[in-house]
Formats: C-alpha cells, sequence, structure tokens
C-alpha cells in the first residue's frame, strides 16, 4: 500500500513525499522576506518532522544566516529554481515545506496567519482564524497546525 503526501518543483526533476495519511494544516506567513522571496503577497507553509520527509533530485542549496545567529538553509530546484522546502538551526529536525508544491494544494487548509501586521491590505483575514502580528513562540505555531 503506498502511503503519502507527494508534490515537487515546476519543472518535475524534485519530487518528495510526506510520510502521513492526511494533508498536513498550512499556515501564512505575511513578513516581508516572504513576500520579497515568494514574489506574492504571502508564502504558505507546512511544517513535518524530517524524519517523514524524503526528497529526489536536483537540490540547490541557499544558506542564510541572520543577524542571531541562526542559519537557515534553503532548497530549490536546482533546473527551474521553485522554492521547495527549508531547514533552521534554531528548529533541527523540522523541515518547512513551501505549501504550493504540494500535488493537492487545492485542498489545503490555511489554520494560521503570522506577520499578520505586514499583510496586504486588500486580504481579509477571517476572524476564526488565529493570527500574530508578528512571529509566534516556534511551540505556539506548532501547537495550532496540530489542534487549530
Ligand atoms: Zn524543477
Ligand atoms: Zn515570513
Amino acid at each position: 500500500m503506498t502511503r503519502g503526501i507527494e508534490g515537487g518543483c515546476r519543472c518535475g526533476a524534485v519530487r518528495y513525499r510526506l510520510a502521513l495519511d492526511a494533508l498536513p494544516r498550512s499556515y501564512a506567513c505575511h513578513c516581508l522576506d516572504c513576500q520579497t522571496w515568494s514574489g506574492s503577497a504571502f508564502s504558505q507553509q507546512v511544517v513535518i518532522a524530517e524524519s517523514a520527509f524524503t526528497v529526489t533530485g536536483p537540490i540547490a542549496l541557499y544558506e542564510l544566516t541572520s543577524p542571531s545567529g541562526r542559519i537557515s538553509r534553503q532548497r530549490v530546484c536546482a533546473t527551474c529554481h521553485t522554492r521547495i522546502y527549508n531547514t533552521n538551526s534554531v528548529r533541527p529536525g523540522l523541515v518547512v515545506v513551501r505549501a504550493g508544491t504540494l500535488d493537492r494544494s487545492d485542498q489545503l487548509h490555511v489554520v494560521a496567519h503570522i506577520w499578520a501586521k505586514r499583510k496586504q491590505p486588500w486580504l481579509v483575514i477571517a476572524d476564526d482564524v488565529p493570527r500574530w502580528p508578528e512571529a509566534p513562540p516556534p511551540e505556539e505555531l506548532l501547537a495550532t497546525l496540530e489542534h487549530p
């Protein structure tokens, strides 16, 4: 029996699988970095244990050290440069996947919004969806993704 939730890049060279039975819940980050990096209004992401994530294909790495010393490792398709996922030294063991690369991205729910103070003014967040003006403590966000 095949199990898993799959996704990949625009050109098809990179494919990945999440060892889950159902789609994970996603969140939106409206920070300026995510707007710039996605070329869009926000970045939609899911968080998964690194042990439940497998990827194949040509991956290029972009490593970025923040002023506070956190190391973000961003992975893109080396052929078409689609952003796929990243890890961060402050969240060992976790992978943050760009949710729009999931094959079933049309079935995702956004259950939390972070950096809401930077959101585009036309974007209206429903009253019953949790939001934080900036970045919440990671454990708060993870708890919301598990139990919205
Ligand atoms: Zn590609
Ligand atoms: Zn962001």
